[in-house]
């Protein structure tokens, strides 16, 4: 008689960034789902450029999983970290080379999925997208098969509000990233390079030693690499902030250093009026999101 095969347990997979949508997940796998808690698996991809507070939030999450019945949380580490990335592709990525989310995030998440799946556990990812964030998550249904994954991605809070999101961390006790005391609206890279101009200014009043940071980092580009890699795009902010000037092959092109851009985000928002033609592409209030739908960047 042939034995009777036994396929291994299904996994629930959840994906956390260190921000409240991914932190509202796991609330809802572990308190709402009815899902059993041995099969949740609860990841953290480390970009290597994450504030010190999101990396402590993050030991906070494994332990409050752990204490509820799940394996702590696995940290993922890309093939490079955020900057070493950028000093691979010989510049920093931008809202239209957006190569960061792919490299940091989507790679090493779907790596870890699909290690299960070829050791045959069906594999359900349970993603943090809220449908209010932007026109394109609106779009999206609660369910589907995921082609990035490879598997079924299910997206419980997609009709949520923030404020769902808030009171579901207070409902059960788990304090928010304090990233967000600060008045951050997202957590993630610190800073990403669709941050805000608020949140620049932000940054630079509470967390300045995060400006000298990116400041060393564009000292690293130059030379015969890449003269023109500085963190955000040259048209994040308006000509007259721009203070470095590189030689292109057009000819020289002025680009806006961290420090031109800390200057800018300090200004009002007549100073994006007067040349308004430069920031036709950024909406410097909007809050910008992941386009890949997969809810990796908050
Ligand atoms: S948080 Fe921002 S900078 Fe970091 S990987 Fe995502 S999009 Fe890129």
């Amino acid at each position: 008689m042939i034995p009777k095969r036994t396929l291994p347990p299904a996994v629930n997979y959840c994906g956390l960034s260190g921000g409240k949508d991914s932190a509202r997940v796991m609330l809802w796998l572990i308190h709402e789902s009815g899902l059993p808690r041995e099969s949740m698996r609860f990841t953290f991809c480390d970009t290597g450029n994450e504030h010190q507070f999101t990396y402590d939030h993050v030991v906070l999450l494994s332990r409050y999983v752990v204490e509820h019945g799940c394996a702590p949380v696995v940290t993922l580490h890309p093939e490079r970290d955020f900057y070493e990335l950028a000093k691979w592709k010989k510049r920093f990525p931008s809202r239209k080379a957006r190569f960061c989310t792919q490299f940091l995030k989507v790679i090493p998440s779907r790596e870890d999925v699909q290690k299960l799946i070829w050791a045959g556990h069906e594999v359900i990812v349970h993603s943090g997208v809220r449908s209010g964030e932007s026109p394109d998550r609106a779009k999206l249904v609660e369910r589907e098969f995921s082609d990035m994954f490879g598997c079924e991605v299910n997206r419980p809070i997609l009709r949520e509000t923030l404020a769902d999101v808030i009171a579901a961390h207070a409902k059960y006790g788990l304090p928010l990233n304090p990233l967000y005391g600060y008045g951050c609206t997202r957590v993630g890279c610190f800073p990403c390079i669709n941050s805000k101009k608020s949140e620049i200014k932000l940054i630079s009043i509470h967390f300045p030693e995060r400006i000298d940071m990116l400041e060393a980092q564009e000292g690293k580009f130059g030379g015969e690499t890449n003269d023109i890699s500085t963190f955000f795009a040259r048209k994040t902010v308006p000509l007259r902030f721009r203070s470095k000037t590189v030689q292109t092959r057009k000819g020289p092109m002025k680009v806006a250093t961290i420090r031109d851009v800390v200057r800018w985000s300090h200004t009002g928002k007549r100073a994006r009026e007067k040349q308004p033609y430069l920031l036709a592409d950024f909406d410097d209030d909007a809050t910008l999101v992941c386009p890949s739908g997969s809810g990796m960047c908050e």
